[in-house]
């Protein structure tokens, strides 16, 4: 079949590698069947009793499918995630092997644990680790082998991955949901669930030049590289005409997601030269994360077969757009209504508004938290930059809605302003009505109409911890309202004021304007929001007391984990920051400084002959002076990070570390990359060793 025709048969092969509920229908015994639905959607436990059949009938299908192996698939706290394949092989009676596969071994696997990071939890003598089968998120096929979604955790217990306390904080926010909604009457709806779509940015460059880039192949960024002459001020790449080879790769890419059932839906060019992003269809939050996961891996992968490599580092290149990820957040209940859809009259829709006010004090009281879900080394060059939202937490939500809460707050009627179309001005097109929440693109928490965009994650992260930590803190909230009008006499009238009381309180949280503008940081600090630029400054957040007791409150995280997780996240940064600041000095010392000396002497040459005919001096003269200060101060450069790369050995735990990092580290690494940039300008394309800005973002 060509290309074209299997493009037109989506949903032929949309999900032909999945266990899905349609293949589970038709394979399973009706009640067996239902048990599994009935998990899926409303997450009651699973009886035992299924598992060996379930297991069985998967086995089956793998096979049939020619898959030789099963993994137990999970998300480490490595951000990434990890497998371990055994085959379906058993011995059986006179020497010959059978495929099995029994409900055991569907259900619990036992990885080696120890080499994944515990942030101090268990000893390395506690090896052990669980691997415990998620039904409500299908297995499915890759690469010859079954792959089962599974949570991981320690022999006595405690979580070490980053899928359960997701699936947890969905549960719980489920639960405070459905108070609400009963307290408006709603007898409906059984369950309400999260959702989430997570739209992806990332880079394609040409593999033979990241091949040639130690700082790309040890790092995923460039830790060196002149300004090109052309950036993406011209703005002539965002939705721009995609280039072939990049066509073809989404498009093998897109195939490769949906066999998966993967919604991939939208691909387009971004701001910055090679840059692209992939948004997909939303979907349950723990399926978003696995999806997320798979989205990112075999955008990898496919790039590899097309010559290429996505970079998905959240600043590869400095002077354009970094990446990042925007992760879409709502509540659908499951009778069907998108609780965060205000409708066309939301000053009457008091359940909508009521959300509303929950997630406005939420975002406000526990700001740090979101913050610190986005926090890497990575992401520090991204937020603030001018380019994606700035550190400080804040909700966009347009002006027709603050409009509604300011009556409210003050007991008033809302009055819509009338005449909110666009008119086009051409007959034949249709005037649309002009979208209430225009969309601000600076904002870190933007409502787009019937959901939340947090727009902080960098393009690497797992969306795993902001949803958990959103999820947390919504229901947090939403039990504290629901306890107050769980007693209230006069529902509406306490609900009225409930909700006037949380908008004076929080709204200084509300932001509608440019988060990219100073004056945002000054007016910010009036306000009493903490702006936590880097990560060394958002993560010992974490541990907060107040901030702890929430999670232990609804059995997501207890403390003990909480610093285990500050502990692995804060030991990452510094590690990533150490790898590339001893990358850095042996590209200045083994390529740069070797390259300005055989420039210099090449000079120096043409000086002395020159000379020998009676010319003085001249270009070659000024320029071999100024090269040679460049050099010298290069090699001070080099001096001094490496003194500090040393001095950080002193450093008391990994706090402490993470501030030597940020103070005396990463500016060393930006003054002696400043003083290689500028080298960079003055020696030969033909003398430079490796490919610069211009070759990577625009000769792909
Ligand atoms: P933009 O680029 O303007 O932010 P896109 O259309 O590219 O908009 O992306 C919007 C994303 O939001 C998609 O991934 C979409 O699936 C997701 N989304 C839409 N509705 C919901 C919802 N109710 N809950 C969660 N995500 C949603
Ligand atoms: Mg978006």
């Amino acid at each position: 079949m060509s290309e074209t025709a299997k493009q037109q048969n989506i949903s032929e092969y949309f999900g032909c590698n999945v266990f899905n509920e349609t293949v589970m229908r038709d394979r399973l015994p009706k009640k067996v069947y239902e048990a599994v639905m009935k998990t899926k959607n409303l997450g009651t436990a699973l009886d035992n009793s299924v598992a060996d059949i379930v297991a069985n009938a998967m086995k089956d299908w793998a096979v049939e499918k020619g898959a030789t192996h099963y993994t137990h698939w999970f998300q480490p706290m490595t951000g990434i995630t990890a497998e371990k394949h055994d085959s379906f092989l058993s011995a059986a009676e006179n020497g010959k092997a059978i495929l099995d596969f029994s409900g055991k071994e569907l259900v619990k696997g036992e990885p080696d644990a120890s080499s994944f990071p515990s942030g101090g939890l268990r000893a390395t003598f506690e090896a052990r680790g669980y691997t415990a089968w998620d039904p409500t998120s299908n297995a499915f096929i890759k690469d010859n082998s079954l792959y089962i979604p599974t949570a991981f955790c320690s022999y006595t217990g405690e979580i070490l991955d980053k899928k359960t306390p997701l699936l947890r904080s969905m549960e719980v926010i489920n639960q405070q949901a459905l108070r609400i909604l009963k307290l408006f009457g709603n007898t409906t709806a059984t369950r309400v669930i999260t959702t989430v779509g997570a739209e992806q940015e990332y880079f394609l460059i040409d593999k033979k030049l990241f091949d040639q880039r130690k700082d790309l192949v040890l790092t995923g960024r460039t830790l060196f590289g002149a300004k090109p002459p052309k950036g993406q001020e011209l703005e002539d790449h965002y939705f721009g005409n995609i280039k072939k080879r990049v066509s073809d790769f989404m498009k093998d890419l897109d195939m490769e997601l949906w066999k998966l059932g993967v919604y991939a839906k939208t691909e387009h060019n971004e701001a910055a030269p090679a840059q692209h992003e992939l948004a997909p269809l939303f979907t349950t939050a723990n399926i978003a994360a696995d999806h997320n996961q798979l989205t990112m891996e075999l955008m990898k992968k496919t790039a590899l077969k097309h010559g290429l490599v996505c970079l998905l580092h959240e600043k590869p290149f400095a002077g354009v757009n970094g990446s990042g990820k925007h992760n879409n957040w709502s509540l659908l209940a499951n009778d069907g209504q998108n609780l965060l859809d205000p409708g066309d009259t939301p000053q009457e829709n008091l359940q909508f508004l009521l959300f509303l006010c929950a997630i406005i004090k939420a975002v406000h009281t526990y700001a740090p938290l979101l913050r610190l879900s986005a926090a890497s080394a990575g992401n520090d060059h991204r937020l603030g930059a001018n380019e994606a939202p700035p550190a400080i937490v804040s909700i966009f939500i347009g002006s027709n809605l603050e409009g509604v809460l300011n009556a409210l707050e003050k007991g008033k009627t809302y009055v819509a302003p009338t005449n909110q179309e666009f008119v086009i001005g051409v007959d034949a097109l249709p005037n649309f009505p002009k979208d209430t929440t225009d969309r601000n693109r600076t904002s870190p928490f933007a409502f787009t109409g019937n959901k939340f965009e947090y727009r902080m994650l960098g393009s690497s992260d797992s969306i795993s911890c902001v949803n958990t930590i959103i999820n947390t803190i919504v229901a947090q909230v939403l039990s504290e309202f629901a306890d107050e009008l769980e007693q209230a006499d006069n529902f509406e009238s306490a609900l009225r004021q409930l909700m006037a009381r949380t908008i004076k309180e929080h709204k200084s949280i509300i932001f509608n304007g440019n988060g990219y503008s100073e004056e945002w940081i000054a007016e910010a600090e009036r306000r009493g929001l903490p702006n936590l630029p880097t990560t060394a400054d958002a993560l010992p957040h974490y541990l907060k007391d107040e901030y702890v007791s929430v999670f232990e409150k609804f059995k997501i995280y207890t403390r003990a984990e909480i610093a285990s997780r500050t502990e692995i996240l804060l030991d990452n940064y510094n590690k990533v920051i150490n790898i590339e600041a001893l990358t850095m000095l042996d590209m200045a010392n083994k390529q740069i400084l070797p390259a300005a000396i055989k420039y210099t002497k090449e000079l120096c040459d043409t000086v002395i002959a020159k000379k020998a005919i009676g010319i003085e001096g001249g270009a070659e003269e000024k320029l071999v002076r100024r090269l040679s200060d460049i050099t010298n101060s290069l090699d001070e450069a080099i001096s001094v990070l490496n003194q500090k790369i040393i001095d950080s050995k002193n450093c008391n735990g990994s706090q402490e570390l993470s501030m030597f990092c940020k103070n005396e580290i990463l500016p060393s690494m930006q003054s002696l990359r400043a003083l290689a940039d500028e080298l960079e300008t003055i020696i030969p394309d033909t003398l430079w060793p490796f490919p610069t800005y211009l070759e990577l973002l625009f000769m792909i």
